[in-house]
């Protein structure tokens, strides 16, 4: 068995691995990325993982959703480009020019529908860019031999909560089995994954094991896991390395959370309060 490197997430690493902005810059070289999400009765989801995205500091970017949510990404995220599917309440085609996106951030609020397993298919067949996958994106995958297969053909982040995580990987004996079975996961597929968590940890390819150390039980409400989605696509955009960008997205996404809980306490928290207070993580770790 492979050794397993052990690590818990500090400030000082948050703040080693952050990089600034120089004067000169420009949104060119912050990243385009793409997010695939969205579906009938839950445009939420995208909502929430596109303005996070926005606040995580991505250079540009644009949403495809199912037709029904295109007013309502204009409306609640104008600082998005939007895209419209073919089909009316869920994904069922990819964006023309996909490969001018630097990554693509796919599944919150999406669903499982049949048009959308065929959409999923095409993008694992077709696209080279590293790949964001959580929710209903990890439900589809986790039913196909086939296409978990084709996550070894992928730079790919995988966000799973502990059920998607069963579903993907199976039922584990405990606690520890299961960190045990996602790093042989990592290693099988050649593929990073954060299993959320009260206590989240990422798994890497090579072995690494890292601990959060930010968040609190007012992350246990709808919306917060879109949000996360949402940083770490943009993390990715910025040319973070995918081990950096989950490291860093799960650290500042619970840090959010941590600077909200004063002013918001536990029972109120909603998903939105992550976004809101982004920035003064951001700022807290520059
Ligand atoms: P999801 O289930 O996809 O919406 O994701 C939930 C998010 O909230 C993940 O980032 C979890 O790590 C976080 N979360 C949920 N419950 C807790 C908790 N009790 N303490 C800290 N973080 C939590
Ligand atoms: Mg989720």
């Amino acid at each position: 068995e492979a050794t397993t490197n052990l690590y818990f997430t500090t400030a000082a690493d948050i703040q080693h691995l952050l990089k600034s902005r120089p004067k000169f810059s420009h949104k060119g070289l912050y990243g385009h990325a793409l997010l695939l999400c969205g579906g009938f009765g839950k445009m939420g989801a995208a909502v929430l993982a596109a303005r996070a995205c926005m606040r995580a500091g991505v250079g540009l970017l644009t949403v495809h959703a199912p037709a029904i949510g295109y007013a309502i990404l204009q409306n609640s995220v104008p600082e998005a480009m939007a895209l419209s599917d073919k089909h009316k309440n869920h994904i069922a085609n990819l964006p023309s020019d996909i490969e001018k996106y630097n990554v693509i951030g796919v599944g919150p609020g999406m669903g499982t529908e049949r048009v959308t397993k065929t959409a999923i298919g095409q993008l694992l067949a077709t696209c080279k860019q590293p790949l964001v996958l959580d929710a209903d994106a990890i439900n589809i995958i986790a039913g196909s031999e086939k296409l978990k297969n084709q996550l070894r053909n992928h730079e790919v982040i995988l966000t799973p909560h502990p059920k998607e995580f069963e579903r993907l990987i199976g039922k584990s004996k405990n606690d520890y089995d299961r960190l045990q079975d996602m790093l042989e996961f990592c290693r099988e597929y050649s593929c990073y994954i954060v299993l959320k968590g009260s206590q989240t940890a990422i798994g890497t390819p090579e072995g690494n094991l890292y601990f959060n150390t930010t968040g609190n039980a007012g992350m246990a409400t709808g919306g917060t896991g879109d949000v996360l989605t949402g940083i770490i696509t943009a993390l990715v955009a910025q040319k973070y390395t995918l081990e950096e960008a989950c490291i860093l997205g799960v650290y500042l996404h619970g840090l959010a959370a941590d600077l909200a809980l004063p002013d918001v306490g536990k029972v109120s928290m909603i998903a939105s309060d992550l976004i809101d207070y982004l920035p003064k993580a951001f700022l807290q770790v520059a």
